[in-house]
């Protein structure tokens, strides 16, 4: 007689479940090119009937030579009006077969306004399994991490509806509101310590309240910590150096504090904490030691990396991470975006400067525009500009990319995007079986970020231009200026260098140029105004006045660095140390926002149609 089959125990089940996922990865790795072919056929064979397929004269072809034919690299300017089409309510298949099922906001933004990705249900099941590889993918290189729970600070945003009544937010607002994470099954890998209830309340202050608090009372569990984005890992931080008192008295009475008012959130915190008076005393303790360095380990002991994206304008968070952590190891896991998520980081433990994502070829086609660097000193890349047919023809496929070069990322994903130029640049520093991996370079044109909100050069120029004009009455004008993201204290803040020619500086009154402050903040786009508004991620915009001769100076500093006198062009934003120390020991008088711009949930447009 055979044997029964033994049931498969927990540690069974987790590297099962981890190995399935590992040979995943190198199955669609190793047939990188298949899989992409069948990626862009299947879309395009679902979509068939869909309008643009159809306007751009696609007829139902489903390869790759065709469809590169005939089908625009498009950005999207070059959507807007289709975008808008769905969002007034046209159902009608215009990008997708498939309805859109809600709109997803980007960071990028358009007009001033955040941009409009369009979704479809089916996205959900993708993102959830990119996802799912995140883990078994760590637990090669960090053992026992299904042996404890994760402290992850995540947040959801407010959402709009468009004029049809789609729903508009950002993606990850979409994921956390969807059963694949609200109802996701028991599994060790996603076991946090923030209960869904707390993550899913708007008010950003009782949700960063309530997730630390369960951090914090369960800090002996906790063996990894993170947030998306360093940002707002270092937010989180910043909060408990404020609120550590409010959190001890909770935690030593085992009761909430009264400004957390959410009902649901009081429930789900209430369920698990006791009075614990000795775990108060000992967060007393490390809280007022004098130094912030190394909290996190002190205060979650078994901790063994932070888990936050630090790769991009993000690396400006690296020292702080480090000071609070003593240097535990910054993991960058994965790369995505509203428009599709893209890859993830198969050497999780490497170091920030050296993190490559590689694409996972199910997730959409992906196709790859060769660029060069305009100017190695700022680092900008050429503007988007429309494609002609000679440059359409210089995109190359995943598994066609040269090692060391840069490109633009192009995706055409199952939502209805094709040939969609992301804005990301990248660069291959190798590659997993056939599939390339990349660095994340930069955002294509943006010179100022903080948080997530992405500044672009025209945005700025337009911003000061409109806050000068009111320099006019005083006989006084801009004569140059530059930008600099200060993130030495929390919240971080834009700094606009600013050299002024005027006969009688002492005739212009210290509160002009703070309405100058207020007039750039409010002619910023909406995801700054958000960060400074709703998230209070971004602190007030400050205006340093510099002595003349300041340009100059850092025209003459850039030509000892190599640049040439005809093509210098004085660079919109500043990063490199010793520019900004010449900058500062320069300055003459600064000044900051006095108040907050405005902003709302929502497009301009459809709050004045309401
Ligand atoms: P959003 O559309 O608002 O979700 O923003 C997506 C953008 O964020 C991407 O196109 C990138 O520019 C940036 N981003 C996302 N993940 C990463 C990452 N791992 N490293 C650097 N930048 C990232």
């Amino acid at each position: 007689m055979s044997e029964a089959p033994k049931a498969l125990s927990d540690d069974d089940i987790v590297v099962e479940n981890n190995n399935k996922a590992l040979k995943f990865i190198e199955d669609v790795t190793v047939n990188a090119d298949e899989v992409q072919k069948r990626v862009l056929s299947e879309i395009l064979t679902r979509s068939a009937d869909a309008e643009y397929l159809q306007r751009n004269g696609l007829n139902g072809c489903t390869d790759r030579e065709t469809f590169k034919k005939v089908m625009p690299v498009i950005t999207y300017e070059d959507l807007k009006p289709d975008i808008e089409r769905i969002a007034n309510g046209d159902t009608s298949p215009i990008l997708c077969s498939q309805p859109i099922s809600e709109f997803l906001t980007s960071s990028g933004t358009s007009g001033g306004e955040r941009k409009l990705m369009p979704t479809i249900d089916d996205e959900l099941e993708r993102r959830s399994l990119l996802y799912s590889l995140l883990m078994p993918v760590m637990s090669q290189f960090v053992p026992g991490l299904d042996k404890g729970k994760g402290m992850y600070f995540l947040f959801v945003k407010s959402e709009a509806k468009t004029p049809s009544g789609l729903v508009s937010r950002p993606v990850l607002t979409s994921y956390y509101k969807s059963s694949y994470f609200k109802d996701r099954p028991n599994d060790p890998y996603t076991n946090y310590t923030s209960p869904n209830e707390t993550i899913l309340c708007l008010d950003s202050y009782q949700s960063m309240y309530s997730q630390l608090l369960c951090g914090i009372y369960q800090n002996r569990e906790v063996v990894r910590v993170g947030a998306i984005f360093a940002s707002g890992f270092i937010r989180a931080i910043q909060f408990l150096e404020k609120h550590w008192s409010l959190l001890c008295r909770d935690i030593r009475t085992g009761t909430i504090d009264s400004k957390i008012t959410d009902p649901t959130v009081r429930e789900a915190v209430s369920k698990f904490l006791k009075p614990n008076p000795k775990l108060a005393d000992f967060v007393e303790a490390e809280c007022t030691k004098g130094s912030w360095k190394g909290i996190i380990t002190r205060l979650w002991p078994n901790s063994k990396y932070i888990d936050v994206i630090v790769t991009g304008t993000m690396s400006q968070y690296i020292p702080a991470l480090d000071y609070y952590s003593d240097a535990l190891p910054l993991v960058c896991t994965m790369y995505g975006s509203s428009e599709c998520y893209f890859g993830i980081n198969l050497e999780p433990l490497c170091s920030p400067s050296e993190v490559s994502y590689t694409l996972i070829p199910t997730m959409a086609y992906f196709e790859f525009l060769p660029v060069s660097r305009k100017n190695e000193l700022t680092g900008s890349v050429s503007e988007s500009t429309a494609l002609n047919d000679e440059e359409k023809k210089k995109l190359v496929d995943l598994v066609d990319v040269e090692l060391g070069r840069e490109y633009e990322l192009v995706v055409t994903t199952y939502a209805g995007l094709y040939r969609y130029r992301v804005g990301d640049i990248l660069r291959v520093p190798g590659f997993k079986n056939n599939a390339p991996q990349f660095n994340f370079i930069c955002r294509k044109n943006v010179v100022l970020s903080i948080d997530s909100d992405k500044t672009d050069e025209v945005e700025l120029q337009n911003a000061v231009t409109n806050a000068a004009n009111q320099l006019m009455q005083f006989e006084a004008s801009l004569v140059e200026y530059t930008s600099y993201a200060d993130t030495s204290a929390s919240p971080g803040h834009y700094v606009l260098y600013w050299e002024i020619s005027v006969k009688d500086a002492t005739l212009i009154p210290p509160s002009v140029f703070e309405d100058c402050c207020f007039t750039v903040e409010e002619s910023l786009n909406s995801v700054y105004r958000q960060g400074r508004v709703s998230d209070k991620s971004i602190g007030p915009l400050e205006i340093r006045v510099v002595e003349n001769g300041t340009f100059d100076l850092l025209m003459d500093f850039a030509l000892t660095q190599g640049a040439s006198v005809n093509q210098y062009k004085t660079p919109r934003c500043v990063k490199y140390a010793p520019i900004i120390e010449l900058m500062n020991s320069r300055v003459v008088s600064s000044y900051f926002s006095p108040k907050c711009p405005r902003w709302n949930p929502g497009h301009r447009q459809w709050c004045t149609q309401n």
